[in-house]
């Protein structure tokens, strides 16, 4: 019997690699995925313990939080003895991934892409062993994603000390979080314990939280996050942990000590780039050219394992745009507009340039804003809280940056980032119609407020 040869051979099935494999079979290559995850659990870190999971949880955890804070009586409606299942809200999250990753299974099946369960391994140019069968390749995409980051002093122990993976899954409220890391982990994990009732520190090392995102805005959402019960020592390193003491040194080198059942580390996520035999840079990620090719001959890489940031929205349009290049396209990627999304209560969603980061590259620029407290929409929602910061070239008017709090912000940040990535001036933003009354309206005035003027302001 003949030997198959695999036109496209993808390592991994997360966001990047589950993807490529897709838009690869749509182009008519002959594609198999390899993933290490057991069979029901296609979409990698993203869908089985990241993205998907938190946001179920995240959601369950704001409807429990409202529902036990008398938030509804607002609206005039009483609430009896609230109760919470934590094993039913975990299982309607594991429900939710368990439902989508059957949906890639689908979608798999109907592109007619090839899964095969087991740990990949390069054995040699156009060569793919998995266990003790090998695979010939005309390419080899590596999509394999990344892992948390341990401290020295801190290792994981999955009890303890843990990752955000066991986060996701705890099967006992903790009384006492601490986080290490006041990143978007850390936000929407403390968000989710501290809503479940669980008293959470948060702990950063540098004199502020989320870094990269407008200052303003975090200050904002900082004093919202605090009133929801969240503590933050920033400016402070976590050095150890000893049965449920966790030792911390603040900005003035001050050592203190907090007691916490739990200790969940997020200061960040490593590439799985060893044992490939590809050059890595200095950061350790995957080194690779404009097609998204490795060091090696045929073998090509996308996603978290190389530069840039480890967002599955990025890993999705890389995986497109390396397989479409394999067939001839000339796709590519602007980085300069790639969203990022913190899901607390606000949303936080960026995208482009922040003002400080624009003027600490020497652009000029103006800035727009208009509260969500002078939005219809907000506030019949009961959800005023938050601003849109909108950053424009000064001498342009071109939009080169949108920061903002408030909610469903996530839903927002895709029109501007069609605005920013189309070149749109905030006068040309403005010009459009937005359905009234919608939170939309707040990105249109922080544009017009960019241009000089607002109305509902
Ligand atoms: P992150 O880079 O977002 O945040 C890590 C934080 O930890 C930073 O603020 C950093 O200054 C801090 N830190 C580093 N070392 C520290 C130390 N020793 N003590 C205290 N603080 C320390 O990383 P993350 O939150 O772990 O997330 C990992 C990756 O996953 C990120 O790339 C993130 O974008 C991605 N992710 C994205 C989403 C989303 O898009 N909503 C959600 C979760 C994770």
């Amino acid at each position: 019997m003949m030997e198959t040869v695999w036109d496209l051979v993808v390592v991994g099935a997360g966001p990047g690699g589950y993807v490529a494999a897709i838009r690869a079979a749509q182009l008519g290559l002959k594609t198999a995925v390899v993933e290490r995850r057991p069979p029901g659990e296609l979409g990698g870190t993203c869908l089985n313990e990241g993205c998907i999971p938190s946001k179920a949880l995240l959601e369950s955890s704001w409807r429990y939080a409202q529902a036990s804070s008398g938030a509804h009586a607002a609206h005039g409606i009483g609430v009896g003895d609230v109760t919470l299942d934590l094993a039913a809200l975990m299982g309607r999250k594991a429900d939710v991934v368990a439902g989508l990753s059957k949906g890639i299974a689908g979608l798999f099946k109907k592109y007619k892409v090839t899964a095969i369960q087991g740990e990949a391994r390069l054995a040699g140019e156009g060569r793919v062993l998995v266990g003790e069968s090998e695979f010939q390749a005309k390419c080899i995409l590596l999509c394999p994603g990344s892992r948390p980051v341990e401290l020295p002093g801190l290792p994981f122990d999955g009890e303890r000390v843990i990752s955000s993976a066991e986060a996701l899954a705890l099967t006992k409220i903790p009384k006492r979080l601490v986080v290490v890391g006041g990143g978007v982990i850390g936000l929407e994990m403390g968000s989710i314990w501290s809503r479940l009732g669980a008293e959470v520190t948060v702990v950063e090392a540098l004199p502020e939280i989320l870094p990269g995102i407008d200052v303003s805005v975090v200050r904002q959402a900082k004093r919202l996050f605090r009133k929801q019960g969240l503590t933050f020592l920033v400016g402070s390193k976590v050095t150890g942990v000893m049965g449920d003491a966790v030792s911390v040194t603040d900005a003035k080198g001050k050592k203190h000590a907090l007691t916490a059942d739990k200790v969940l580390v997020a200061v960040g996520r490593r590439p799985n780039a060893e044992g490939w035999g590809a050059e890595t840079d200095e950061n350790g990620f995957i080194t690779v050219d404009d097609d998204y090719q490795t060091s090696l001959p045929g073998v090509f890489a996308v996603g978290d394992v190389i530069p840039g940031p480890m967002l599955a929205h990025k890993a999705m349009k890389e995986g497109v745009a390396c397989v479409e290049r394999m067939a001839g396209l000339e796709t590519t990627v602007d980085y300069g507009r790639i969203p990022g999304v913190v899901y607390t209560h606000p949303e936080i969603a960026v995208v482009g340039r922040s003002e400080a980061g624009a003027k600490k590259r020497g652009i000029e620029v103006t800035v727009g804003q208009f509260p969500f407290l002078a939005n219809g929409r907000a506030r019949a929602g009961g959800e005023a809280d938050g601003v849109v910061r909108v950053v424009a070239e000064k001498e342009s008017g071109q939009m080169i940056g949108v920061h903002m709090l408030g909610p469903h912000v996530s839903e927002l940040v895709a029109a501007a980032e069609t605005a920013i990535g189309h070149g749109l001036t905030a006068a040309a933003f403005a010009e459009g119609i937005f359905p009234h009354p919608s939170l939309s309206e707040a990105l249109e005035e922080a544009a017009l407020a960019a241009t000089g003027h607002t109305i509902h302001l």
